[in-house]
């Protein structure tokens, strides 16, 4: 379908620019290799699609949180290599190696279920050690690593693992500067330093995400592992617009207009009435709500573009609709409205969202919701 389809609303996915973030990425991150995240279904863009597109504009990496999410990649034909790195106990460690990703271990309980599972399976899983340099989330504590680092190698002479890596993540990269971005580099390079001086000979070292990627050549290492800017949105208003970054928007979220009407002043706007018309106006429902991901907190906030101008969110987002205030203008029904786009031709963008809803750009593209067609254009 293209943009003028008669859908009730898409999500035009454009994979020309994902693939432009790649290669601005890669350019920014020239020494490392690129890992694609593509958890969460790429960020709501659709994992398949997402994973293909970034690999073939020089992705080397695949990386996701579950290993469902790892293996449904393997399942739909992705080659080389994928890691992924939430694991639960009792987690399937045997597909996983068994599909050839890179699995992360926090901690010895993990160790332990992956070696055996290569041992039943009679192959060895490639691991990569996590640390936790300063996160105070997932990863292996600093004074615990001599314990894993220990038992890892003797896995590895044991035959049932390689330890491909040795990776980390950074609690405040999107905040330049923050102190604890040079204490975690600093801890991070102490820790591989530790194991490889054990005789751990890891393929790559990696700490860097989006706005370490974009913000600090320090932490690039052997790889970059790269979310959102791949979507092309900011990881904070921080570090400026996608615009002032280079990057390119890849989701634009629109709706056909459902509905447009005449009211007189005083007229209460959807539940709870906390928009009353404050003259005679026109009204345009817009048929999604927070069922499809538009958040409830962006009541009366959330920026549309309908018939060329930007209108708010009258009262509370529904669970499937919203209303408008036109302001007397009659947009045809079917009209376009434009929730979320690239920024151009004076379209909102998923930032302006974040912002009307008080939260991140992360979150609005994650959450829309299944019932939103992805459309590859
Ligand atoms: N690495 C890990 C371990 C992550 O959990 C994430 C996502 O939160 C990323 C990298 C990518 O982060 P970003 O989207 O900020 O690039």
């Amino acid at each position: 379908p293209s943009r003028t389809a008669p859908l009730r609303a898409r999500a035009e996915i454009d994979l020309d620019a994902l693939r432009a973030n790649v290669r601005t990425l890669r350019a920014l991150a020239p020494g490392a290799a690129l890992m694609a995240v593509v958890k969460s279904d790429a960020y709501g863009h659709g994992a398949v699609r997402c994973a293909r597109a970034a690999v073939e504009a020089g992705a080397a990496w695949l990386g996701t949180a579950t290993p469902e999410e790892a293996l449904a990649l393997r399942a739909a034909g992705l080659p080389g290599r994928i890691m992924c790195w939430l694991w639960a106990p009792g987690g399937p460690w045997r597909e996983a190696i068994e599909a050839d990703l890179d699995v992360s271990v926090s901690g010895l309980w993990a160790l332990r279920e992956v070696t055996d599972a290569a041992r039943a399976a009679g192959a060895r899983a490639r691991v990569q050690l996590k640390a936790d340099t300063g996160l105070g989330r997932n990863g292996c504590q600093p004074e615990d690593w001599a314990e894993l680092v220990t038992e890892a190698l003797a896995a590895e002479a044991e035959g049932l693992v390689t330890v491909t890596g040795i990776w980390s993540h950074l609690a405040c990269a999107d905040e330049p500067g923050h102190p604890s971005i040079a204490a975690q580099l600093g801890l991070f390079r102490e820790m591989v330093t530790h194991a490889e001086g054990r005789g751990v000979r890891p393929e790559v070292r990696h700490i860097a995400n989006s706005p370490a990627t974009l913000t600090l050549p320090e932490s690039h290492f052997d790889l970059v592992r790269a979310g959102i800017a791949l979507y092309g949105i900011s990881p904070s208003p921080e570090l400026g617009s996608s615009a002032d970054l280079g990057l390119r928007p890849v989701m634009r979220l629109s709706a056909s207009l459902a509905l447009v009407k005449h009211v007189p002043a005083g007229h209460g706007v959807s539940y709870g009435h906390h928009y009353v018309t404050p003259g005679a106006t026109t009204l345009g429902l817009v048929p999604v709500g927070y069922a499809d991901g538009i958040p409830r907190h962006a009541s009366g906030t959330g920026p549309v573009l309908v018939g060329g101008k930007w209108r708010t969110v009258a009262g509370r987002v529904a669970m499937d609709q919203f209303v408008v205030d036109l302001g007397g203008d009659e947009p045809a029904v079917g009209d376009e409205v434009v929730l979320f786009g690239a920024g151009d031709d004076n379209e909102p963008t998923a930032e302006d969202w974040a912002k009307a809803a008080g939260t991140i750009a992360y979150e609005i593209v994650t959450r829309i919701g299944t019932r939103v067609p992805r459309v590859y254009v």
